[in-house]
């Protein structure tokens, strides 16, 4: 994935349509996945990574190990994060 791509997108100062709030952090999941947790109605929209979440939880679809890419593209700086640990919670 080109990073700065991923940095550029948030200059438009994309939201959330399930909570409504700027979304700071890019993430990249398995479109099975995605499409597996992500109700319909959202599926070709910006979700943010805490509503993904919230999401992942109500269809109790694990999705530790399936972070792909975590960006946080700010209006000054912008930053590649890499999983150091995964916990499976809530299960
Ligand atoms: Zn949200």
């Amino acid at each position: 994935m080109d990073y700065s791509i991923d940095c550029e997108m948030n200059r438009s100062q994309q939201k959330c349509k399930v909570c409504g709030r700027v979304d700071k952090f890019n993430y990249n999941v398995p479109d099975e996945m995605w499409r597996a947790i992500v109700p319909h109605s959202f599926q070709n929209n910006v979700v943010c990574l805490s509503c993904f979440d919230d999401f992942a939880s109500e269809t109790g679809i694990g999705y530790t190990y399936a972070l792909q890419s975590l960006f946080f593209a700010g209006r000054k700086a912008c930053f590649e994060f890499r999983v150091k640990q995964a916990i499976r919670v809530g299960e």
